[in-house]
C-alpha cells in the first residue's frame, strides 16, 4: 500500500518515510494559558529550530510554537540533500547586488552544513549522516555551466567540487541518462526529520520550551510583544517568525513576498541491497541540472528516495506517484518491479529572486523564509542569523535584509499563473537540450 498526503492537512506529520522512522515519536504539549520567554519562535521546522538552538544555548530563555507537530512543514518531508549556496549562484548574486555582497554572502555559503554537521556531533543526533552530493548534466551545455560554477565558487573558498566526466558518472550514478557532473565533497544527505526532532530535543536540554498543536493566530507588536495561540499566548521580548510557505494569512506584509510551491516525494520498499549499491555506487546524493529538476539518493534501510515534480501556490497533484514514477524509471529502468511504499508532498517558500528573505517587521519581531526550494543548508545558516541578531549582533543579519525583494507580479491572482508560464518556458529549454 503506498501512502500519500496532501501537503494541507494539519494533523500530524505527512505519512513519509520519515514519520514511519522518526527516532522521537514524543508528542509535545498544546500552549494553555500564557507564558514568558525572553524569545518567542513561530514555526518548528529547521529555520525555527536553528534559531532557538543558536538562543538557548546564548543562555536566552526561549518559546517555540508550532501549529502542527516538530518538521510538519519542508523540513520534515524534504529530499535530504545538504546542498552548499543558495537557490542562485554566485555569479547571479555578484550580477545583481555586486561584488562585495556577492563576497560576504560566498562567505556564509558553507555554514549551513557546517553548522548541521556540528550539532549533529555535538548533540549525537541519529539521522544518517552521509557525506557526498553528485550534479547530474543531461548535456554538454549544463557541464560547461557546472565548470563556470565549480571556478566561482573556487575563489569563494569552496574547494570541495570537482567535475566528473561522462566515463566517471558510473562511480556516483549508474544511470545512461548523464553526460558528466560534477560532485561536492561537502554535499550529503539526512534523514530531515530526525535532524529537526534531534535539534529540537537539544533546544529542550538546555530549558527551552517546545509547544505542538499550537497555532499561532495573532502578533500584537509593541515593546514586549504578544504572541497568541488558539489557548495561549507567549509574552516575549522578541519574536521570530518562521513559518515559511505555511504562514498563511497570519503576517499579509510577508506572506505577499512568497509563493508556496509544493514538491513530490516517494520511497520505494527496500531494494535488493546489491542492486541499490550498483545504482548508487558512492551512496552520494544526486539532483539532475534541469530547471525543474529531479533528487535522489538511497536511505540507510536501502530504498531509494526519489522526488520531483512543482505545484506553483502549494497544488497537490491528486497522483503523486504517477507523477514522479516515471521520471524513476526513466532514471533506473531495472526498477520497473520495485514498489512504492510512501510518496507525499511539501510546500517550500518561493521568492521572486529565489533569494531567501530576511527583515524586520518592527523592532523586536524579525523574519526569514524564502529559500527557495534550496533550504536544508540555509535554513540552518538564517536561523542562526536570526538568534545572532536577537544577541545584538546583526551585522549578518543586516547583509540579508538589505538585499531587495520584491513582490510576485500579477498580485495574488495572478502570480502563479505568470510564475507557470516561466517555468513552462525554462522546462521547455531543457526538454529541447537549449
Ligand atoms: C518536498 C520538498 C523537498 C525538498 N528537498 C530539499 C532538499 O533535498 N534539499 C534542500 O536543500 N532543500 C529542500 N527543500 C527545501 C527545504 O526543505 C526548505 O527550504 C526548508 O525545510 C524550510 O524550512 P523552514 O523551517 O523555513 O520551513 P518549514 O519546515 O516549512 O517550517 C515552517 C513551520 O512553521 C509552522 N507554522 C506556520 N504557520 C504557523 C503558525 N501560524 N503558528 C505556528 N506554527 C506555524 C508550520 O507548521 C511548519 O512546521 C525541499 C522542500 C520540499 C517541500
Amino acid at each position: 500500500m503506498t501512502f500519500t498526503s496532501k501537503t494541507t492537512a494539519n494533523s500530524g506529520h505527512a505519512p513519509s518515510w520519515y514519520a514511519a522512522s522518526a527516532r522521537d515519536k514524543r508528542v509535545r504539549p498544546r500552549l494553555e494559558g500564557q507564558v514568558e520567554a525572553d524569545v518567542c519562535i513561530i514555526g518548528a521546522g529547521f529555520t525555527g529550530v536553528s534559531a532557538a538552538l543558536e538562543l538557548a544555548e546564548r543562555g536566552y530563555s526561549v518559546v517555540v510554537v508550532e501549529a502542527d507537530r516538530i518538521g510538519f512543514g519542508a523540513s520534515g518531508r524534504n529530499g535530504g540533500q545538504i546542498v552548499n549556496g543558495y537557490s542562485r549562484d554566485l555569479q547571479t548574486i555578484a550580477g545583481r547586488y555586486g561584488q562585495d555582497k556577492a563576497a560576504k554572502l560566498g562567505a556564509m555559503s558553507l555554514e549551513g552544513g557546517r553548522i548541521i554537521r556540528d550539532r549533529v556531533k555535538k548533540y549525537g543526533i541519529d539521522c544518517d549522516l552521509v557525506d557526498g552530493g553528485f550534479f547530474a548534466a543531461f548535456t554538454e551545455k549544463q557541464v560547461r555551466e557546472m565548470e563556470a560554477h565549480r571556478a566561482h565558487w573556487q575563489k569563494h573558498g569552496h574547494d570541495g567540487l570537482e567535475m566528473v566526466s561522462k566515463a566517471e558518472v558510473g562511480n556516483y550514478v549508474r544511470s545512461g541518462r548523464y553526460v558528466g557532473g560534477m560532485i561536492d565533497r561537502l554535499g550529503g544527505h539526512i534523514h530531515p526529520l530526525n535532524l529537526v526532532l534531534g535539534q529540537a530535543a537539544a533546544v529542550e536540554s538546555l530549558s527551552g520550551r517546545i509547544f505542538e498543536n499550537s497555532r499561532v493566530t495573532s502578533v500584537e507588536k509593541g515593546a514586549k510583544p504578544l504572541v497568541r495561540t488558539e489557548r495561549g499566548a507567549v509574552r516575549a521580548q522578541y519574536v521570530l517568525v518562521c513559518g515559511n510557505a505555511y504562514l498563511g494569512t497570519l503576517l499579509p506584509e510577508i506572506g505577499g513576498r512568497m509563493m508556496p510551491v509544493s514538491s513530490q516525494v516517494m520511497a520505494t520498499e527496500p531494494i535488493d541491497p546489491q542492486l541499490i549499491r550498483r545504482l548508487l555506487p558512492a551512496n552520494y546524493c544526486v539532483e539532475d541540472a534541469n530547471y525543474i529538476l529531479d533528487y535522489y539518493r538511497r536511505t540507510a534501510d536501502d530504498r531509494l528516495l526519489y522526488g520531483g515534480g512543482i505545484g506553483y501556490g502549494g497544488q497537490d497533484p491528486k497522483d503523486l506517484t504517477a507523477i514522479i514514477r516515471p521520471n524513476m524509471l526513466r532514471t533506473f529502468p531495472e526498477l520497473a518491479k520495485v514498489k512504492i511504499d510512501y510518496a507525499w508532498s511539501g510546500n517550500f517558500a518561493l521568492t521572486l529572486t529565489r533569494i531567501p528573505h530576511m527583515g524586520r517587521l518592527s523592532d523586536n519581531v524579525y523574519f526569514s523564509h524564502g529559500d527557495s526550494g534550496h533550504g536544508v543548508t540555509t535554513t540552518h545558516l538564517l536561523g542562526k542569523i536570526l538568534g545572532e541578531a536577537v544577541a545584538g549582533h546583526a551585522e549578518r543579519f543586516d547583509i540579508w535584509s538589505s538585499l531587495p525583494n520584491l513582490p510576485f507580479p500579477g498580485g495574488k491572482r495572478f502570480r502563479v499563473p505568470f510564475t507557470m508560464i516561466g517555468a513552462w518556458w525554462y522546462g521547455l529549454r531543457d526538454r529541447l537540450g537549449l
